[in-house]
């Protein structure tokens, strides 16, 4: 069995080592026997192809960073919403999060996203700036945030609800967006290898629309990664 992962825009939205998720996804599936493939796709690469792709990584970066990829992304607006229409895995952080939606708008200027999800983001006054906890279908989340913009998600599910920090957009409790096989979030740097159960989730995914007939992955011994985990809940939790 193969998993083809494709890194979009590594050189501009790597805001906090976002690739380090790449390399979880690929060792936890090496791990159990499951051979990972990973392409890069940057500003200097001509096109990419999602024909035979499972799983799209697109990170984080700033509003300039994101101004420069927004136009590349919308050249393959189409293919991207169809991919993921046909349940393609779709995983986006920060930066990447708010480009899936219908915009972004800043001071003076706005700009447009890809419309795969029905959401909308807009600065705010003060940065969102700080750990994150969530609870969630994969038990507690912990990540690190740092945002301006406040996205609104409207009718679709959030990846969890906050329990300490801020989240789309401070007000809500909601975190991120889970909508078909896309994970879009806030949340930043190590979000994989500090929650593996999200990203064994990411995996399973990406393993049944490759290949109907499977099931689930075998259980990893995961006890340094969740009692750090805990370790961050309990630190944070009131
Ligand atoms: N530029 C966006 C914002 O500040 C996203 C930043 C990021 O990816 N950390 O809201």
């Amino acid at each position: 069995m193969i998993i083809k992962i494709l890194h979009l825009f590594p050189d501009l939205l790597n805001l906090y080592g976002d690739k380090g998720n790449i390399e979880c996804l690929r060792k936890r599936l090496v791990w159990r026997g499951i051979d990972a493939e990973v392409a890069s796709y940057t500003c200097e690469d001509g096109d990419f192809d999602l024909s035979d792709v499972d799983i799209v990584f697109i990170g984080g970066g700033s509003d300039r960073e994101q101004k420069i990829v927004c136009n590349r992304l919308l050249e393959h607006k189409r293919e991207l919403k169809d991919y993921v229409e046909d349940n393609g895995t779709l995983v986006a952080v920060c930066g990447g999060y708010q480009l899936l939606g219908r915009y972004y708008r800043l001071e003076g200027e706005t700009i447009s996203g890809l419309e795969i999800l029905d959401i909308y983001t807009e600065q705010g006054k003060k940065r969102l700036i700080g750990n994150i906890v969530l609870e969630s279908d994969f038990g507690k989340i912990v990540g690190f945030e740092n945002h301006g913009g406040r996205t609104y998600i409207g009718n679709h599910k959030p990846l969890g609800r906050v329990l300490y920090g801020y989240g789309n957009d401070d007000d809500s409790g909601a975190e991120g967006v889970l909508y078909k096989n896309v994970v879009a979030t806030y949340l930043h740097g190590p979000l994989f290898p500090k929650n593996p159960r999200l990203c064994d989730y990411v995996l399973t995914n990406a393993l049944q629309r490759r290949y109907p007939d499977f099931t689930e992955l075998s259980p990893l011994r995961d006890s340094l990664e969740n009692t750090a985990n805990e370790y961050i809940v309990k630190r944070f939790q009131k």
